[in-house]
């Protein structure tokens, strides 16, 4: 099925319902409506000659109108390609030119000289800005033109969709996804999540990002449910007011935003009965944190879901019964349809129960590939179609997953194996530590020793180097201590909300020097 016609079967039998809500606009649409807008939008690009395959980018923190363009390229087969609203004009050109970019859809605050200047250097020149008359213009263009050839030339298995992925690790890379990889992958986690008409989500997380276009728009759309947008960018309190008046049953976000939330001063008065649910993804929850989203926050059922980009995104995922130590300790099971293994990095063979090794994944949600890259798709794809994910992780018998770091990130300091992860949560309960980091860096003796990065609670008494140290002291072997702390405000981060310790372990070599 397309994503299209399942929009259609929804709209069949719930066209009343209420379909998404944009906070920050004050504007709602039913099924009905919505699907009206959608229309009009698809129309609007045909209109504008874009053909089946052709790129179309969406460069926009999240607002009704991302949705409403999700939705109208799927109609039409264009490629609908996410570029992130931190972009600045230099990496916009990248992306623009690397997934052949016809036609940008952009926020109207990015209309900036600089943006003018880009666009005169690569030649590049049709844009919508939304929030200007171009968007009425592009209705009024495509009135009276039928959707209906077109959707008949649809295969499920189209490509649909470009994402970069988050530039954790490296530059990101653009996963190149069908209708059949997203809105099957979207439909399971409303499965596992429980969803009906009757839910009403809170998508705070990016729409740039799987997490929000996948996970939550289509999780939504093919389960009749509503889309609430809180806020453009991440504001604790504007989800929380979100949740409050639109009586949201489920609400997302990774754990520094839940932290986040958790921390806001008023949080009491926020009213948050409503919630049932919620999906935390994208990096590890500390069990703190998660005890409190289920106690304080009301989301007894809230689900851990792993994934990334490359697999549409979610592969593993809590189930509704699943207790709340396996919603800590591990990121739940393989979802339906789809297969995941643990194998030595080295050898490709499969491990046995608890040993660490790559986790890979295969299924119908694994990408089309890399766009325009055939080399690092035959890298991270093997020739039985797993999805190689660059993480490491152990299983246990009962199939639950848990992610111990990522390959990249994984410490051999003398030759030992050292999970960051591991120390992370050690030092985590630090009584001065509010926030943990460690990386590896290079050494002469060993190869490589620990450095921990370390955020304070607020009137901590600055910690030193021999304080952590004697507090690890008979706690941890050894080798895992960490032989360097360096006391920061923050971390550089991705706009998903990740830890870049690329450029950690770059800042910290001219730190060391
Ligand atoms: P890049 O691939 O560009 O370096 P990225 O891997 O962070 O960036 P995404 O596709 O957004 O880009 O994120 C996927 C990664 O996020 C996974 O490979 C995994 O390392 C991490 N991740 C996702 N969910 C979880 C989770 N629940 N717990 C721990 N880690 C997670
Ligand atoms: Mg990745």
């Amino acid at each position: 099925e397309t994503i299209g016609a399942n929009l259609e079967r929804t709209v069949a039998t719930h066209g009343d319902r209420e379909a998404l809500v944009d906070v920050a606009a004050g504007r709602r649409w039913t099924y009905a409506e919505f699907n009206v807008a959608v229309n009009e939008i698809a129309r609007g690009l045909l209109a504008r000659g874009t053909d089946k395959g052709d790129r179309v980018g969406i460069w926009a923190p999240n607002c009704a109108e991302w949705v409403i363009t999700q939705y109208a390229t799927a109609k039409i087969g264009a490629i609908l390609v996410n570029v992130n609203p931190a972009y600045r004009t230099h990496e916009l050109a990248y992306v623009v030119r690397q997934s052949g970019v016809r036609l940008l859809i952009s926020a109207v605050r990015f209309k900036t000289s600089d943006y003018r200047g880009m666009i005169a250097e690569i030649g590049f020149t049709d844009t919508i800005f939304i929030g200007t008359p171009d968007w009425n213009d592009l209705i009024a263009a495509g009135r009276g033109l039928s959707l209906e050839e077109r959707a008949a030339s649809l295969a499920f298995d189209d490509p649909i969709n470009i994402q970069y992925t988050s530039g954790t690790t490296g530059f990101p890379k653009g996963a190149t996804l069908s209708h059949h990889n997203i809105l099957n992958n979207g439909f399971f986690v409303g499965e596992l999540v429980g969803y009906t008409e009757q839910d009403r989500i809170c998508i705070p997380v990016p729409l740039y990002h799987c997490f929000g276009m996948v996970m939550g728009n289509l999780a939504a759309t093919s389960h009749g449910a509503c889309m609430v947008l809180p806020a453009q960018g991440f504001d604790p309190a504007a989800s929380l007011r979100a949740v409050t008046q639109e009586s949201c049953t489920s609400l997302y976000g990774v754990p520094t935003m839940f932290i986040a939330e958790l921390g806001l001063p008023d949080f009491t008065t926020y009213d948050l009965s409503s919630l049932r649910t919620g999906i935390m993804a994208g990096s590890p929850c500390p069990v703190e944190v998660m005890k409190r989203v289920v106690a304080e926050m009301h989301m007894t059922e809230v689900a851990i879901c792993y994934g990334m980009t490359e697999t549409s995104p979610v592969s593993t995922m809590t189930r509704r019964d699943d207790g709340l130590d396996r919603r800590t300790e591990t990121v739940g099971r393989v979802m339906p349809h789809l297969e995941s293994k643990v194998v030595d990095p080295a050898t490709g063979r499969p491990l046995p129960h608890g040993e660490a090794g790559e986790l890979c994944t295969r299924g119908y949600s694994v990408m089309l590939g890399y766009w325009n890259q055939a080399e690092a798709t035959a890298e991270a794809i093997d020739e039985a179609r797993w999805m190689h994910t660059g993480d490491l992780a152990t299983m246990d018998e009962h199939g639950y997953v848990n992610i111990v770091g990522r390959i990249k990130d994984l410490v051999i300091r003398g030759g030992e194996n050292v999970y960051p992860r591991e120390v992370e949560e050690f030092l985590y309960s630090h009584p001065d530590v509010s926030d943990v980091q460690v990386i590896g860096v290079p050494d002469q003796k060993y190869g490589e020793e620990l450095m921990a990065w370390v955020v304070l609670r607020p009137g901590a008494t600055p910690l030193t180097t021999e304080a952590v140290r004697e507090f690890c002291k008979g706690k941890l072997a050894h080798y895992k201590v960490p032989r360097y702390v360096h006391v920061v405000e923050d971390f550089p981060m991705t706009v998903t909300g990740k830890v870049r310790k690329v450029e950690m372990r770059e800042r910290a070599v001219e730190i060391l020097d």
